[in-house]
C-alpha cells in the first residue's frame, strides 16, 4: 500500500494519517513535518524552507522533491508509505511517479479529503500542535486527553506560525491555484477517491477505512 493523502490545509490529513499508520502498514511521511523538523535544528535545509513556509507559499519543488527522494531510501518505507502534504503540485506528483517507477513501486490510492474553506478557516484558528511529537489537536473539537506516544501530559502544545488567519488565506489560494489541479491528475489515473472530511475525527476515519479495506 503506498497513499497519499491530498487535501487542503486543515483538512485534517495530518489527524486522518496518524489513525491510518496505526492501522496499516504504511510509514507516514509529512513534508510539512519534515521541514519543521529541519527548522527546530537549524539545518540548511531548514532556514531554505522557513521563508516560504512563514508566508504560507510552497517551498521550491526541488527542495521539496529531494528531501522526499532521500526519505524514501530509508529502509523503513519499504513495506508501505502514506504521504502527507506531498505532492502539493503538478511538478511534485510526476517526479514521485517517476521516483516510485524507480523503485517498482506505485502509488495505490490517494485520498482526497474535501472540507469547505469556512471549515477550515474554523480548524485552523483553534489547531494546536504538539512542539515534540507534531501530534495536532484542537481546542475545541479534538482537545489534548492524552499523548498518543505516552510522552507528555501536552505541555508542549502551540499554535503554529502559519496557522494565523491572513497566512491561513494565503495557504488556501495556494491550494487551489497549485494543489487542486491533482485531483484531475489522479482521477484520470484512476486513484482518486474523494472523502467528505467535514465529520467528526472517528466519522472521517471510518470513511477512510471503508475505501482502504475495500481496496
Ligand atoms: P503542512 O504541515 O503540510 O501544512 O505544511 C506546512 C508548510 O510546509 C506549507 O504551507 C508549505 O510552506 C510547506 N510544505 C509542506 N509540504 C510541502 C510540499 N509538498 N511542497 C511545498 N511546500 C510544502
Amino acid at each position: 500500500m503506498n497513499l497519499v493523502l491530498l487535501g487542503g490545509p486543515g483538512s485534517g490529513k495530518g489527524t486522518q494519517a496518524d489513525r491510518i499508520q496505526n492501522e496499516f502498514a504504511v510509514v507516514h511521511i509529512s513534508t510539512g513535518k519534515l521541514f519543521r523538523a529541519n527548522i527546530k535544528n537549524v539545518t540548511e535545509l531548514g532556514s531554505s524552507a522557513k521563508a516560504y513556509m512563514d508566508k504560507g507559499d510552497l517551498v521550491p519543488d526541488e527542495i521539496t522533491i529531494g528531501m522526499v527522494r532521500e526519505r524514501m531510501m530509508e529502509p523503513d518505507t519499504a513495506s508501505g508509505v502514506l504521504f502527507d502534504g506531498f505532492p502539493r503540485t503538478i511538478t511534485q506528483a510526476e517526479a514521485l511517479d517517476d521516483l516510485m517507477g524507480g523503485l517498482d513501486r506505485e502509488i495505490t490510492r490517494v485520498l482526497y479529503l474535501s472540507v469547505s474553506d469556512e471549515e477550515i478557516v474554523r480548524r485552523l484558528s483553534g489547531r494546536l500542535i504538539c512542539r515534540e511529537c507534531e501530534s495536532p489537536f484542537h481546542k475545541e473539537f479534538n482537545p489534548f486527553h492524552s499523548c498518543p506516544y505516552s510522552k507528555c501530559e501536552g505541555e508542549h502544545l502551540y499554535q503554529r506560525d502559519d496557522d494565523k488567519p491572513e497566512t491561513v488565506r494565503a495557504r488556501l489560494r495556494v491550494f487551489q491555484e497549485q494543489t487542486a489541479p491533482l485531483i484531475d491528475y489522479y482521477t484520470s489515473q484512476g486513484k482518486l477517491v474523494k472523502v467528505s472530511g467535514e465529520g467528526g475525527v472517528d466519522e472521517v476515519f471510518e470513511s477512510v477505512r471503508n475505501v482502504l479495506e475495500g481496496d
